[in-house]
């Protein structure tokens, strides 16, 4: 049998233990997993790209364990009443092979991203920076200003949609926090106070959501949107002028921001950041951008923490994915019904 944990567990394990306290132990796992980078088998995701979007596989292991993702990105799904991404996981053990956990990944999704996010500017940030603009009030948002709430401190925040109606579902679902929200009538607006900038918008093009003259000296970006081959957030100026962090450099030249440099452009990869190995912010002046993509390994940490959490409650159930014959060669014996013994469990 596999633990199977489903949308409905992981709401309940999260309204359990409260998001913020979710948001800070699943960042202290990715945390723990960039730590020890070295370890990790990596490899850019495998994507099928279509003209409404992109089904990937984002596999990954540490030798102990296994794990992928299987992840869509669909920005027009909305329109006919479905999520722009939806996702599922899998952790398996490498000794064996079995899998031994299955699990939703959408919300895990939105929660590990938001994690990844905040622990990202927790690193590069000014260590004054109070405010954060959001441009792009979808499904993702509350996840990553919640996430800045509970790793930065960042309580104040500008906001930003072409949509009024994600703006007002935005503020209703977090009308329950401490969180100060304004709505800005601009993009221009929500980051002219802004000591973040987070860019989470869905749009599979080359889009400006900002410009070069929005971005002031000091300010941490944290870009998320930007996440495919032709899709993107930033001007390419912007990039230019700050010092870009990335995940893995051979994923995100493909999907991230900087894809629209050359392929020698510098990075610095975060991990290194976090060992010490790196220098991040080195000056109040500088302006950090964090081209997040999503690297599997954060899934990996996502499906580790959620194996752990899930120990010794009922937020799972059994799936009988995996056969069990009493004798594993005889398999065959599964479908015959009359030969005692050969249901193995079943039986
Ligand atoms: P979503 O479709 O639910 O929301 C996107 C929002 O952006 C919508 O409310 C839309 O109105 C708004 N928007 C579009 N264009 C805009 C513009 N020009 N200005 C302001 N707002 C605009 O999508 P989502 O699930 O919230 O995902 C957002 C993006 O994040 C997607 O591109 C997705 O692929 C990406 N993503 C990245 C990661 C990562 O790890 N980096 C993880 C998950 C999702």
């Amino acid at each position: 049998m596999v633990q199977y944990v489903g949308v409905s567990n992981v709401i309940e394990l999260v309204r359990s233990v409260g998001i913020e306290t979710f948001l800070l132990g699943l960042a202290d796992y990715i945390e723990e997993d960039f730590r020890r980078w070295e370890q990790f088998e990596k490899t850019p995701r495998v994507a099928s790209h279509s003209k409404t979007g992109v089904i990937e596989l984002m596999p990954t292991s540490d030798g102990q364990h296994y794990g992928f993702k299987y992840v869509n990105g669909h920005p027009k799904n909305p329109n006919v009443g479905l999520q722009t991404v939806t996702a599922f996981g899998v952790l398996s053990d490498v000794s064996t092979g079995y899998p031994c956990l299955v699990s939703e990944m959408t919300l895990m999704t939105g929660l590990r991203t938001a994690a990844t996010s905040a622990l990202a500017a927790k690193y590069l940030a000014r260590k004054d920076s109070r405010t954060m603009a959001i441009i792009g009030l979808g499904a993702q948002s509350e996840f990553q200003a919640l996430a800045f709430s509970a790793l930065l401190g960042i309580k104040s925040l500008y906001v930003y949609d072409i949509d009024p109606d994600a703006a007002a579902k935005f503020r209703d679902n977090l009308a329950d926090t401490d969180i100060d929200i304004a709505v800005a009538k601009s993009a221009e607006e929500a980051v002219a106070l802004a000591d973040i900038i987070t860019t989470v918008t869905a749009d599979k093009k080359n889009a400006t959501i900002l410009s070069d003259n929005m971005v002031g000296a000091g300010v941490h970006i944290n870009a998320v949107g930007g996440d495919c081959p032709g899709k993107t957030e930033l001007q390419g100026d912007i990039l230019r002028r700050a010092d870009v962090f990335v995940e893995f450099p051979e994923q995100t030249r493909i999907e991230g921001e900087i894809q629209q440099m050359a392929a020698d452009f510098p990075v610095t990869e975060l991990w290194q950041v976090m060992t010490g190995e790196a220098i991040g912010r080195h000056s109040d002046t500088q302006i950090t951008i964090f081209d997040s993509v999503g690297f599997a390994t954060e899934d990996f940490s996502a499906l580790r923490y959620l194996r752990d959490a899930v120990q010794g409650t009922d937020f799972f159930t059994e799936l009988d994915l995996t056969t069990q014959p009493v004798d594993p060669r005889n398999l065959y014996g599964l479908f015959r019904r009359s030969a005692p013994g050969a249901l193995g469990s079943y039986a």
